[in-house]
C-alpha cells in the first residue's frame, strides 16, 4: 500500500497515520523526520534545506522532493509506505507521481481526514501541554483535574506556540490556500477517499480502513 494523508491541522492526521502504519504494516515517512535526518547526517541535501532555514526562507519544493524521493528508495519503503506532510502543494504532488510512475509503483490511495475550521480551532487552540512531562490537554475536550495542572506529573500546562489561536488560524489559511487544490488533483485520478474525522481515534482508524478496503476492491 502507498498512501497519502491530507486534512487540515487538527484532524489528527499525525496519530492516524502512525495507527495505519502499525495495521498495514508498512513504513510512515513523515517530512520532519526526513529533514532532521537529512540536516543531522549533513547530507548534499540537508545542508542545501540548512542554508535556506537558516535565511528563514521555504525550502523550495525541488529540495523537498528529492529528499523524500530518496527516502522512498530505501529498502524498508519496499512494501509500502505512508506519507505524512508530504505532497503539500501541487508541484510536489505532481513530482511524486511522476517518480512513482517511473518505478512503477504508483499510488494506492490519497486519504483525506476532513474537519471543519471551526473544530480545527476549538481542537488546536484548546490544547494545552504540560511543561515538565510533555502530556496533552485540551481545555474542552481532554481538561485536566485541576485547571493548568498535568494530573500525572503535577507540572504547569502551557499553549505552545503553534497552538495559539491565530496561528492555528493562519496554518488552517495556508492548508486551504496551498494543499486544497491537491484534493481535486487526487479526486480527478480516482485515488482520493474522505474520511470523517469528527470522531474517536478508534473510530477514524476503523473509518479509514473501510475506505481503503473500499477501494481496493472497486479496483479488483
Ligand atoms: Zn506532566
Amino acid at each position: 500500500m502507498r498512501l497519502v494523508l491530507l486534512g487540515p491541522p487538527g484532524a489528527g492526521k499525525g496519530t492516524q497515520a502512525h495507527r495505519l502504519e502499525d495495521r498495514f504494516d508498512v513504513v510512515l515517512i513523515g517530512t520532519g523526520d526526513i529533514f532532521r535526518e537529512n540536516v543531522t547526517s549533513d547530507t548534499e541535501l540537508g545542508r542545501e534545506a540548512k542554508s535556506y532555514m537558516e535565511n528563514g526562507e521555504l525550502v523550495p519544493d525541488d529540495v523537498v522532493v528529492r529528499m523524500v524521493l530518496d527516502r522512498l528508495e530505501q529498502p524498508d519503503a519496499e512494501n509500502g509506505f505512508i506519507l505524512d506532510g508530504f505532497p503539500r502543494t501541487l508541484p510536489q504532488a505532481q513530482a511524486l507521481e511522476t517518480e512513482l510512475a517511473e518505478h512503477d509503483r504508483p499510488l494506492s490511495a490519497a486519504l483525506k481526514f476532513v474537519l471543519t475550521d471551526v473544530l480545527a480551532v476549538k481542537r488546536l487552540a484548546g490544547r494545552r501541554t504540560c511543561g515538565r512531562c510533555g502530556r496533552t490537554y485540551n481545555v474542552e475536550f481532554k481538561p485536566p483535574a485541576r485547571e493548568d495542572v498535568c494530573d500525572r506529573c503535577g507540572g504547569g500546562l502551557i499553549q505552545r506556540r503553534d497552538d495559539h489561536e491565530e496561528t492555528v488560524r493562519h496554518r488552517l489559511e495556508v492548508y486551504h490556500r496551498d494543499t486544497e487544490p491537491l484534493e481535486f488533483f487526487f479526486w480527478e485520478r480516482g485515488l482520493l477517499r474522505e474520511v470523517d474525522a469528527d470522531a474517536p481515534e478508534d473510530e477514524v482508524t476503523e473509518r479509514a480502513s473501510d475506505a481503503l478496503a473500499d477501494l481496493a476492491e472497486e479496483r479488483t
